[in-house]
């Protein structure tokens, strides 16, 4: 039995998908004005072990991961979604280029570094820009149904009609109003202050906003009922257009609760009546250094510089794998090392398995087969605990199990674990380094660390006799193939 932890609850709850076999799951993906730092491509690999597990648990997922092209402002950051400029705005003129152009661009480098992180494309990934006549469909029926009103700024959510406002971030209005940072309220004609935008128009703060549409209110307005959406109701727009009215699961950063993901829910079910998502999942935050990521202090590494420092994506997919979603995870370049060699470790001992096959298969190893598929589909039944399965994965290899079984456990964990453990022959040719020899490199470092440089030294030999050149790095030692 699969069990979810559900934020709507604070519980883990036994899921139950709407409709048999089958999975509604979206999650916000990124607003595309700028490159993506690791701490957001580990939402990416969280997501997509959920999605993976799934599917390994025998569900057909429909996945939609969206991106945010318009609308999101800047005064998010400081947790007031309804002041500041738009992100894309402020990229195209960092740039130079249009918004349209800053989307294309980062949507792309986003597109590469998740397909080196071997995740697996979404069904769909919708552009907001792309769904603003339903956007517009949504606020309209919000306004016709008494939830939204009408200012000469802005068209607004408000909150005082919704069912429940907060049961997802448990907090009275009094807390928002809190949260929403600076409290800058910059429209007098705000009911509430914890009401919230579902449509800008081209004015005010707003009147060079770049991207506009025509928009059936504000009439009157110097700009001629010009205005863009909230970031908001996007996601609620195109969750309603491509996955319905009420879906599985719904997943973003713990970030999301208090404001974002409380407004999504406030707008969809003033819409359509029904409850939008039946589990939310929100998963935490990576640290560096046990500090946020943060660009000021040079820490919000892009994916690029984990490469340009010589490591593969999937040695930090291999670390995110060692945590579990709802857990903080902290970032070392030490952290990532170890989980470099681990892979590597694991993709030379797979990588061994398939030359050894043909061993008898007695019924005590059969039934030991099976015991560790038990285990790993319920390490994953248990609110996804990868990490857990990755261990039995380990467990399995160190036992006395056949070769050829040990490959195919592998191999079909590897559907959930994602590391590509059936391409044995890693990419720069450097991975498929026996145990033999990885252990031999471990030794040589602790020798050194203690100050043994002697016997380092002749470690070191033994390692050459077996035709392996370590050389050390900056980020630890590095070993390869004499040629
Ligand atoms: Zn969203």
């Amino acid at each position: 039995m699969l069990k979810v932890y559900n934020t709507l609850t604070r519980q883990k709850e036994e899921f139950k998908s709407i409709e048999e076999g089958k999975v509604r799951f979206y999650q916000c993906g990124p607003t595309v004005y700028w490159t993506q730092h690791i701490g957001n491509m580990r939402a990416m690999v969280c997501a997509d072990l959920i999605r993976r597990s799934l599917k390994y648990l025998g569900y057909d997922v429909s996945f939609v991961r969206n991106y945010t092209d318009v609308g999101h402002l800047l005064g998010d950051n400081a947790g007031d979604a309804d002041t500041g400029e738009d992100r894309m705005d402020k990229g195209a003129k960092r740039e130079g280029l249009e918004p349209r152009e800053i989307a294309n661009k980062y949507i792309k480098i986003f597109e590469e570094d998740i397909k080196a992180l071997n995740i697996i494309p979404a069904t769909h990934t919708p552009r907001a820009t792309h769904y603003v006549p339903q956007i517009i469909e949504m606020v309209q029926e919000l306004v016709g149904k008494g939830f939204a009103y009408v200012t000469p700024k802005a068209v607004y959510f408000d909150v005082s009609k919704a069912k429940d406002y907060n049961r997802l971030n448990k907090q009275n209005l009094e807390e928002n109003r809190e949260g929403a940072g600076s409290g800058d309220v910059q429209d007098s004609e705000k009911k509430n202050p914890h009401d919230f935008a579902l449509w800008f128009f081209k004015t005010g703060v707003h009147k060079d906003a770049l991207q506009t549409w025509d928009s059936p209110w504000g009439e009157g307005l110097p700009a001629g009922r010009q205005g863009f959406p909230g970031w908001h109701i996007e996601c609620s727009a195109m969750i309603k257009t491509l996955l319905g009215d009420t879906i599985d699961i719904h997943m973003g950063g713990i970030e999301h609760i208090p404001i974002h993901h409380t407004n999504e829910i406030a707008q969809s079910e003033a819409v359509n009546g029904v409850p939008l998502a039946n589990y939310w999942i929100h998963n935490e935050h990576l640290l560096v250094n046990d500090k946020k990521m943060a660009k000021s202090e040079g820490t919000g590494y892009a994916l690029s510089e984990v490469i340009e420092k010589g490591y593969d994506p999937l040695d930090l997919r291999y670390f995110f794998l060692q945590a579990h979603y709802k857990s903080k995870q902290n970032f070392t370049w030490e952290a990532l090392d170890a989980a470099r060699t681990a892979r590597g470790r694991l993709q030379s001992v797979v990588g061994g398995l398939s030359q050894n096959k043909g061993d008898n298969v007695d019924e005590q190893k059969i039934e030991k087969y099976e015991d560790y598929r038990v285990q790993f589909e319920e390490a994953l039944s248990d609110d996804f605990n990868v990490s857990q399965a990755l261990a039995v994965l380990w467990e399995a290899l160190k036992s006395n199990l056949a070769s050829q079984d040990k490959l195919d456990l592998a191999t079909n964990f590897d559907e959930v674990l994602g590391l590509s453990l059936d391409q044995r022959q890693d990419i720069q040719g450097v991975r498929d380094i026996p145990e033999g020899v990885l252990e031999l490199v471990d030794k040589r470092g602790r020798l050194r660390k203690e100050g043994k440089f002697e016997e380092a030294d002749g470690v070191r030999g033994e390692i050459e006799e077996m035709g392996y050149l370590v050389k050390d790095t900056a980020e630890g030692p590095s070993v390869k193939r004499k040629t």
